[in-house]
């Protein structure tokens, strides 16, 4: 059985060229030998709708495409930002787009993926928001508008989040271990794999009187890109340069 690869908050804009350069050798180097590659949202750092196509989209979505059709195959959950990654993305690209939270096997540990936003529970208010963000009836009078209207929207909306303005850990709450373990306990999982906080780490407790783990994957920079590889070894934590 080939590697699983996870990564998430790549942030990828067109602002940011050096980051989409060392994702697309990722993928070159890395999940074009593994079986399965599982991006867990924030992939983008703005996605306004599948039908802007303004570069570097349609350079990623190639990159992303010959992975999927090279025999990777490819899951991708919604993050916050890139929540209206839709059909024709999906078609695009040759990915699943995975529900947040999603239960999978990994080499036959059974781990929950998520994002992460939905774990980060004391922020109310931006909860309230993600709500209203995510209704139908938003999404339909978001993507009826013109590309530039949504951009526009777009813009103002991240002036004034306080999580969009800024990427810095510090300004994005951390996860309710509650929640957490809700969550987890709800699933019938011991393994947690997610994003968003962009503080790295293992957190080792105990639930259900066993021991439990969740791994939070690093947001990428220019020159590093945190990723989790997983085989018949083990789970390792690693960075691509
Ligand atoms: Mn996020």
């Amino acid at each position: 059985m080939q590697d699983i690869l996870i990564i998430s908050d790549l942030h990828l804009s067109r602002d940011r060229p050096a980051t989409i350069n060392l994702f697309l050798r990722f993928l070159e180097e890395q999940a074009k030998s593994a079986g399965h590659l599982y991006i867990l949202g924030d992939l983008f750092d703005a996605w306004i709708g599948d039908d802007d196509i303004t570069p570097p989209v349609p350079h990623i979505l190639t990159a992303l495409q010959d992975l999927s059709t090279k025999g990777c195959a490819l899951s991708i959950m919604h993050g916050n930002r890139d929540f209206l990654l839709g059909k024709a993305f999906a078609e695009a690209t040759g990915c699943n787009l995975l529900p947040d939270p999603a239960t999978v096997d990994l080499f036959g540990t059974p781990t929950l993926l998520m994002h992460g936003d939905l774990l980060c529970s004391d922020d109310e208010e931006y909860l309230q928001a993600r709500k209203l963000l995510r209704s139908e009836a938003f999404i339909a009078d978001f993507l009826a508008r013109s590309i530039e209207e949504r951009q526009l929207l777009a813009a103002e909306y991240r002036q004034r989040s306080g999580e969009v303005v800024s990427l810095k850990p510090a300004d994005i709450m951390d996860v309710n271990q509650r929640t957490v373990e809700g969550y987890m306990r709800e699933q019938g999982v011991q393994q947690l794999i997610h994003g968003h906080t962009h503080r790295p780490a293992l957190h080792q407790f105990e639930l259900e009187g066993m021991p439990a783990r969740r791994y939070v994957l690093k947001d990428w920079h220019e020159t590093a890109g945190s990723y989790i590889r997983i085989n018949s070894e083990g789970i390792t934590q690693a960075t691509f340069q």
